[in-house]
């Protein structure tokens, strides 16, 4: 008897915490089965789309431009202008953390935008985390939910400078399989594969700009299972050396301090 009460008594709270936490999603909820729901609370990068009010925008966690050809496009500095809007203090620590993260062992840095700066990144509320992939001049978005992590929000900042997720990488089949049922309906787009530049690196399971095993899954089974065994595929604590490299090449600069161009 007391051990069904100690279970009823977890659950209800249990139940109590999801609500909580996925408070400002609850007039959402309708649009969604539940268990999508309860699925996409743990990827916040899968949010925008699934809840925003343009949802033609937005593919995944990437703000989608109605110039396709500016994908990409690296920033014409190193030195990146940002804004954060006051309304997003409470995540400030969060940013700030994730801009060292990017530029800890990079040669990109930011600094706080002067009023004379036009092209600037602006960290913003959003339902989820998103951003432009790559410069497209003037002030640009990054949406920072309070769900996002330091880590989701340093994966945002290496789509602001240019980058593709690896997973949609032209390569990828060769590393990955994609469980297309496991994917939510109408979510497809996000697996599917780019020609973004790869500077002939080697496909990184471990990237932070990889998805995990269960994005954007109806149900929580896989949408991507790896060809190897991989323990940390979706990893969002650290960019790895590839995405480093990555960042060295495209703004052709070296790999711990800003050379000369
Ligand atoms: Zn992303």
């Amino acid at each position: 008897m007391l051990l069904q009460l100690l279970v009823a008594l977890t659950f209800a709270a249990y139940v109590k915490n999801e609500t909580v936490n996925s408070s400002y999603l609850g007039e959402l909820v309708p649009l969604f089965d539940i268990n999508v729901v309860q699925h996409v609370t743990h990827n916040p990068e899968t949010l925008e789309e699934l809840f925003s009010d343009d949802v033609a925008v937005v593919e995944g966690d990437m703000l989608v431009s109605k110039n396709r050809n500016a994908v990409g496009k690296s920033w014409p500095t190193t030195d990146l202008p940002y804004d954060i809007r006051p309304d997003i203090n409470d995540k400030k620590e969060d940013i700030m953390a994730a801009m060292a993260m990017v530029s800890e062992h990079t040669c990109i840095t930011f600094h706080r935008r002067n009023s004379t700066e036009l092209d600037y990144v602006l960290f913003r509320p959003g339902k989820g985390c998103a951003s432009n992939v790559g410069f497209f001049g003037g002030r640009q978005f990054v949406y920072v939910a309070p769900s996002c992590s330091v880590g989701n929000i340093a994966h945002e900042i290496l789509h602001t400078l240019g980058f593709e997720h690896e997973h949609t990488r032209l390569d990828r089949d060769g590393f990955i399989e994609i469980i297309k049922s496991n994917i939510i309906k109408g979510m497809e787009e996000n697996f599917k594969k780019l020609a973004g530049k790869t500077f002939d690196i080697p496909y990184d399971y471990s990237s932070i700009l990889h998805y995990g095993r269960t994005f954007f899954s109806s149900n929580g089974k896989p949408t991507i299972i790896p060809k190897k065994d991989i323990k940390d595929m979706g990893q969002r604590s650290r960019l790895t050396e590839t995405d480093r490299k990555k960042i060295t090449l495209l703004y052709n600069c070296g790999t711990y301090r800003c050379g000369p161009a």
